[in-house]
């Protein structure tokens, strides 16, 4: 099977949501920057403190930095067998800097419609603890506020609000969409369309599984 997979989309098109449910199917760890970044802020890091403002406004943390910690986290020992990478590459840079420590045997695209992505990124809640996400109308919990998984408070990222909305899909374009054609060239991408609703993600996940088995 093909096991070092770039995980690519524009935010807010579930890329977390069908990575989680990958990495349980696939035994793959799910490697995600953005979780990284969250956890620094969290514990309040030397590296959480220098990327705080940037996180929150939607802004991308410069490359040395965020390529100086995925090098570091794809050499631990769970990621020998492989890896599904989920925020990294977000520009050329980036991917250039991957090829030069590591292979990349495949490229998930997942795709949406530009109000469907308007609409998850907007409406999007997290837990504080174990960072689940909610949608307040599509994927509401039992009880408002509250994570069904484990008791924690639910709360609205701040750069999911409006103003930081419009710079991440901005930035999206221009920096992380160029990524599509690098990797086309290569001959490494499946696109995935997640337009559907979220009752239909494990329709979408066998999609995926057909697609990989060999
Ligand atoms: P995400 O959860 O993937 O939307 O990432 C949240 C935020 O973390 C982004 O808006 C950036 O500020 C930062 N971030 C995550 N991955 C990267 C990356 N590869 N390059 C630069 N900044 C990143």
């Amino acid at each position: 099977m093909k096991k070092k997979i770039i995980i690519l989309g524009s935010p807010g098109v579930g890329k977390g949501t069908y990575t989680r449910l990958l990495s349980k199917e696939f035994g793959l760890p799910h490697i995600s920057t953005g979780d990284m970044f969250r956890e620094h802020l969290k514990k309040k890091t030397e590296l959480g403190k220098k990327a705080k403002k940037i996180v929150n406004e939607g802004g991308l943390v410069p490359d040395e930095i965020v390529s100086e910690m995925v090098k570091h986290r794809l050499a631990q020992e769970d990621c020998n067998n492989g890896w599904l990478l989920d925020g990294y590459p977000r520009n050329i840079n980036q991917a250039e800097t991957l090829q030069s420590f590591t292979k990349v045997d495949s490229v998930l695209r997942f795709v949406a419609d530009k109000k469907v992505i308007i609409d998850r990124l907007s409406g999007r809640r997290v837990c504080k603890k174990c960072g689940a996400t909610y949608h307040v109308r599509n994927v509401p919990p039992k009880s408002e506020g509250i994570c069904d998984k484990c008791g924690g408070d639910i709360y609205q990222r701040k750069d999911d609000k409006p103003e930081f909305i419009k710079t991440r899909l901005k930035i999206y374009k221009k920096q992380t969409a160029p990524l599509i054609s690098f990797y086309q060239k290569r001959d490494l991408i499946t696109d995935v369309n997640v337009n559907s609703e979220y009752e239909k993600r494990y329709e979408v996940l066998e999609w995926i599984k057909e697609k990989f088995k060999d």
